[in-house]
């Protein structure tokens, strides 16, 4: 018998409970999932940042610690965490990432907001214009970068994709390093923001790297709200460098209700949901690794902590 502590926010035990009992009973596994086993006598822990452990140092036999999220910069500091750390890749988070972005990406190229929020009788016709002669670009190549570039090309867009390192992928152009970013940024008419929050990718939407951009450029940032900083994004909002940004995550959320985001006319909002972990699917992810830490296998999704993510 393992025992499986869960360690989230109260809330997510209703949301996870039936599906993690389901999916490592159907792996095979005999499991005890609790909320409140001996810290010594747990072999995983289910782990969200909104969960009660602080302190790694107890779980003496723990085999690996599988978070529920994505991201991962509140705990990869923390240094009591001596297990390895699997991150959340999630097939179901992926496609409604996927859907996201598209969904963002297609409402500020076909410029839907014109005919959408009109009030006036005003016939005034306007083409369409065509997703290839519209440069995208995706800063972050990994699970859900990577996804929604390929969705995205697959809908015809000019596809540009950048990563950490070098990378190739069908339909894509694929950059990286310091010089790949101003080859990136350069031109693009739709900037997607999926990375991490590390210390290299904070800020790297800044006065410098914003100026490279297409004037009047679509920002949609569904990675982190350090990847931005606010006051270079707002005057080149101002300015009209940039024409939109769609942001769903921030500094500090919930996003206060005085932060000039709220009421800028050309910043759209929305409450951290571009994609959140789906119970079914994740489940399904947290079974298999650990059946994987009981049969030998190595664990998938592993943080990398030197590299931050
Ligand atoms: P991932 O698979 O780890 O991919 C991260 C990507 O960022 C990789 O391509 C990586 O490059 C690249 N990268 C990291 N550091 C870099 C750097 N210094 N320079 C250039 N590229 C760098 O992560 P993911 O699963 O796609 O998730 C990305 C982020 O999305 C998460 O960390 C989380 O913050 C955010 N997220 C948000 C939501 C939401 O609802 N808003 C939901 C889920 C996730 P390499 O490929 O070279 O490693």
């Amino acid at each position: 018998m393992l025992n499986v502590l869960f360690s989230a926010a109260p809330k997510d035990w209703d949301k996870y409970r039936d599906a993690i009992v389901t999916a490592l009973a159907g792996a095979g596994l005999e499991t005890d999932l609790r909320r409140d086993h001996a810290a010594e006598n747990v072999d995983y822990i289910v782990y969200a940042p909104s969960g009660a452990t602080l302190d790694f140092t107890p779980f003496t036999r723990c085999k690996a610690v599988l978070s529920l999220w994505a991201g991962v910069e509140t705990i990869i500091t923390n240094t009591t965490l001596t297990q390895p750390l699997a991150r959340m890749v999630d097939p179901g988070m992926t496609a409604g990432m996927v859907e996201y972005v598209c969904g963002h990406v297609l409402r500020h190229h076909l410029g839907m907001d014109r005919d959408i929020l009109r009030r006036d009788t005003n016939w005034q016709p306007h083409d369409p214009p065509l997703a290839q002669d519209r440069p995208v670009t995706i800063l972050g190549l990994g699970e859900l970068g990577l996804a929604a570039a390929q969705a995205l090309a697959s809908l015809g867009f000019a596809v540009t994709g950048w990563s950490r390192t070098a990378k190739s992928a069908p339909g894509l152009r694929c950059l990286h390093g310091t010089d790949g970013l101003w080859q990136a940024l350069t031109g693009a008419q739709i900037v997607v923001l999926l990375l991490p929050d590390t210390g290299p990718t904070r800020n790297i939407l800044n006065p410098e790297t914003l100026a490279l951009t297409a004037t009047g450029a679509v920002i949609i940032n569904p990675g982190r709200g350090v990847l931005i900083d606010d006051a270079a994004l707002l005057a080149a909002l101002d300015s009209g460098q940039i024409g939109h940004a769609t942001l769903d995550v921030f500094r500090s959320e919930p996003l206060p209700p005085d932060h000039a985001y709220w009421a800028h006319p050309h910043v759209t909002v929305t409450p951290h949901i571009a994609s959140g972990t789906r119970p079914r699917t994740a489940a399904e992810v947290i079974a298999d690794n650990i059946r994987r830490g009981e049969t030998g296998e190595p664990f998938l999704h592993l943080v990398g902590r030197e590299r931050g993510y």
